[in-house]
């Protein structure tokens, strides 16, 4: 085995001691998209023994630019995300253990999937590789309270961005960001775009901060590093100045509001009349204490605008209805979508809940 991994045992620092921490650590990878597949195909290449892949999406052909451990087949399959990269990262390295979990990370099981040991693990990370506001704060909840090291990415348009948090020694999310922002406030892959490069760019600076930090090789970024690939411009936010923050929530606090559900973006329930389908409701997000009503923070002509690539979607009555293109229920027809000025939606032909969190996540954005 040492033949496999040589190029990498001889960097400084890494060396067999190194390697041999490498293989006792786990790294848990929340969300296989393009970061996702992308750090779990560079972290099982580089001998990382343990691998969790949790993510609740299938396979669509639109991944494919990007989402580097899926094929064509796959695609056409429509095969689940965590499923597929697993046997993609197996057939690289049969020897290492990978479990998939094809599961919408929740206040109820964000500990169990995030913190479970397999037995022998020692070192641990936390990857952040969603696309989604709602979950990215439920896992800086998540790894805080159990003193897991969290690597966050994000990735959207042609800008990238990266931090790595230490609880207890560094920044962590909500010291930096306190609150999400508001349901629709903020542009998503499916309506703003994503260019490939710029996440394997993310991805790439995630998993080099995991092999820094289960190797011991080299200290960890102490920047928020953000990077347009577009406009060539790259900044970096010194972050030790900023936490850990005694009065941050999270991690001064210690009060974990996402994991304990209380600050929940999105309820779902289904339908069951007018044909069915799954009703979603933006909830409190932390900037809706105050009583009166915030305004929501797009319009539905902005929203429809922004759809425009993904369907045929026209505001009419005061709602914003329209078809979505690339979301089919199971005889290939389109699933509807009805927005309210409040951003409640309705997705119908489908009554899968978290199949419907994902789509409000992915074109309105939480
Ligand atoms: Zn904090």
């Amino acid at each position: 085995m040492f033949e496999r991994h040589a190029r990498q045992v001889a960097l400084p620092g890494i060396g067999p001691e190194g390697q041999d921490r490498l293989s006792r650590a786990r790294a848990v990878i929340v969300g296989c998209g393009a970061l996702g597949t992308t750090a779990a195909d560079l972290l099982t290449r580089a001998g990382v023994g343990s691998i969790a892949l949790i993510d609740r999406d299938v396979v669509e052909i639109s991944n494919l630019q990007r989402q580097t451990l899926f094929n064509e087949r796959d695609a056409l399959l429509g095969r689940p995300k965590a499923e597929a990269a697993r046997e993609a990262l197996l057939r690289v390295a049969p020897t290492v253990s990978i479990d998939s979990h094809v599961a919408d990370l929740t206040p109820m099981n964000a500990l169990q999937l995030l913190a479970s040991r397999t037995p022998g693990t020692s070192g641990m990370v936390g990857i952040d590789c969603t696309d989604n506001f709602e979950t990215r704060y439920l896992i800086n909840d998540a790894c805080v309270s159990a003193g897991i090291p969290l690597i966050y990415g994000a990735a959207v348009g042609a800008l990238g961005m990266n931090m790595t948090i230490l609880p207890g020694q560094s920044a962590c999310l909500r010291c930096v960001f306190e609150d999400p922002p508001r349901p629709g406030a903020a542009p998503t892959c499916e309506t703003a775009g994503v260019l490939g490069p710029v996440a394997a760019l993310v991805a790439s600076r995630q998993a080099a901060e995991a092999i820094k930090l289960l190797t011991g090789a080299a200290a960890a970024d102490p920047c928020l590093r953000s990077v347009d690939l577009w406009s060539n411009e790259e900044r970096a936010l010194d972050l030790r100045s900023l936490g850990p923050r005694a009065d941050c929530p999270c991690c001064g606090q210690r009060r974990f509001a996402f994991l304990q559900g209380a600050h929940r973006t999105l309820s779902a329930v289904i339908c069951t009349r007018d044909g069915g389908g799954v009703q979603i409701r933006p909830g409190s997000t932390g900037h809706a204490t105050s009583a009166a009503p915030s305004p929501a923070p797009v319009t539905l002509e902005a929203l429809a605008a922004r759809l425009g690539d993904s369907g045929d979607f026209r505001v009419e009555s005061g709602l914003l209805r329209g078809f979505l293109h690339y979301e089919q229920d199971d005889a290939g027809r389109a699933l509807r979508l009805t927005v309210f000025p409040d951003l409640r939606a309705v997705i119908r032909g489908t009554d899968d809940i978290v199949r419907a969190r994902a789509i409000y996540a992915r074109y309105i954005g939480v």
